[in-house]
């Protein structure tokens, strides 16, 4: 018996993500990617303007990312990504604070590095650590409320939320506090700091994306499946027995579809039916948020760190990219910004100014370098806002067609826009493919294990 067709849509993370466990399970697996590579909005590729080899942002990831974690099991990339117990928090000036575990066990084993933190007031730890006491006891559920709402009401500090909760959070979540529900804003925050050490661990990758992700594409390929790159899905019309996809004009006939685009690409994709109505009002009602990466070519090295989370000012995060991917040699630095809606309209060269002038801040020996190169990559839409309320409109994986799935970030995976997210997606739509051909699969990673205090009833 020939093996079922399944048509994937998009070469994101979700798609193939798809793909890899749909060719394990022995299905054949056509993935149909529109650009020229595959990574989607976690890729990288050679910059026109300075001739480097870039990453269209720093990625990074935690321990909890129990899913992605598999994935990169899975095509054999889990000894590109490097693994770290202690963030940098720096202030303008220089000073320097740490957080990494102790031996005490969860939730209190960040306690002690925290204790220690130069950058907060003994009244600011006091309230950060009433209010983690309250997510780690129970994570709240999204009445609506934002996250800034649900701080105020748990007392925190000005400083407290400055220094502690935005810079945690608004990179984690890519939106500003105000606008952040409490449930994904609570849900990760416990995953990543309070139920395990383990789970808190930043991974950052050794390789440039494209790496991490093209092995994903040959895994496909190698279990007789095929990618097809600068290809599009125009539309697609489902069948009683099978699902037909216009596919750069011509048609494709297969037995499932998963449709892993972005939202706006599905909107553009949905036939006039009935089925279609709701889902269209669904994607009508996402928001998203831009991030931008300001890339830095030194003369000279800026810092021994490998990364830094630098506090008080537009910047937010410094990736010490030539040491991170081992090139060694003068700096090159990318500082990221999320949730960067100041910078949109802002001019390239005013943000290359006042990333230069802020990073003299934090590092002195960046003031007397000389910058060799500079570019700016705005990532205008992207992520999804997990906003309060919105998984009321994010779909699951199966749609009014029997036969057609959903997969991106922005489905309701249980996680905010991430590459996690992103994962799940993929390998829910796949046990839904799977569920729906009639076999056994289940292919979803469960989260970590809860360690210490927390295994302990609702903590
Ligand atoms: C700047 C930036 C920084 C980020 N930083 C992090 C981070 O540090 N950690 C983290 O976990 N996550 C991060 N993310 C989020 C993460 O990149 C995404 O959540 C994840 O990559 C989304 O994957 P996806 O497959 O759902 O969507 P996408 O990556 O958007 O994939 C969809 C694919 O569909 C293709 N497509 C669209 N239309 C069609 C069509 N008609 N036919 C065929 N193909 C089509 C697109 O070209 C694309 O390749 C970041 C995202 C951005 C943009």
């Amino acid at each position: 018996m020939s093996a079922l067709h399944v048509a994937i849509a998009g070469g994101g993370l979700a798609g193939l993500a798809a793909g890899c466990v749909l060719g394990d399970a022995g299905f054949r697996v056509t993935l149909v990617e529109k650009r020229p590579f595959v990574g989607g909005r976690a890729s990288s590729y050679e910059h026109p303007g300075t001739g480097e080899v870039v990453d269209n942002c720093q990625h990074v990831l935690l321990g909890c990312c129990t899913n992605l974690i598999d994935l990169y099991r899975r095509i054999g990339v889990e000894d590109k990504v490097r693994w770290y117990d202690r963030l940098h928090f720096i202030e303008p000036g220089g000073r320097r604070s740490e957080i990494s575990p102790s031996w005490l066990p969860p939730p209190f084993h960040l306690a002690p590095s925290f204790l220690k933190a130069s950058s907060l007031a003994l009244g600011d730890k006091l309230a950060i650590a009433r209010a983690m006491m309250s997510v780690a006891v129970r994570l709240p559920l999204d009445t609506g409320e934002t996250f800034m709402q649900w701080l105020k009401r748990h007392g925190q500090t000005e400083r407290a939320i400055e220094r502690f909760w935005k810079v945690v959070l608004v990179s984690a979540l890519n939106e500003d506090l105000e606008r952040m529900s409490v449930y994904y804003a609570a849900q990760v925050f416990r995953e990543a700091f309070l139920k395990s050490p383990e789970g808190g661990r930043m991974g950052v990758p050794r390789v440039p994306l494209a790496e991490l992700y093209g092995a994903a594409a040959e895994y496909i390929r190698r279990r007789g499946g095929e990618v097809r790159l600068r290809t599009s899905v125009e539309s697609f019309r489902a069948q009683p027995a099978g699902v037909r996809l216009s596919v750069n004009g011509t048609e494709m006939a297969c037995d499932f579809a998963v449709l892993a685009v972005p939202f706006d690409a599905l909107g553009r994709m949905l036939p006039q039916s009935a089925a279609a109505g709701p889902l269209g009002e669904m994607l009508a009602r996402f928001e998203t948020s831009p991030i931008a990466g300001i890339h830095l070519w030194f003369d000279r090295e800026i810092t021994e760190l490998d990364h830094a989370v630098l506090l008080d000012r537009t910047l937010q995060w410094m990736f010490h990219k030539s040491r991170l991917l081992d090139r060694g040699g003068p700096s090159y630095l990318e500082l990221v910004v999320s949730s960067s809606k100041a910078l949109v309209e802002k001019p390239r060269a005013e943000i290359i100014e006042m990333a230069v002038r802020e990073l003299g801040e934090f590092f002195s020996v960046a003031r007397e370098a000389k910058l060799v190169k500079a570019t700016v990559i705005k990532e205008v839409h992207a992520t999804y806002s997990a906003l309060p309320g919105s998984d009321a409109y994010r779909p699951t994986a199966a749609t009014g067609w029997p036969r057609v799935f959903l997969a991106g970030d922005w489905t309701r995976t249980g996680w905010p826009a991430t590459m996690e997210g992103a994962v799940r997606s993929g390998y829910l739509a796949a046990e839904a493919v799977a569920q729906a051909a009639g076999k056994r699969a289940g292919f979803v990673v469960g989260d970590l294990a809860a360690k210490g205090l927390m295994r302990i009833g609702s903590l």
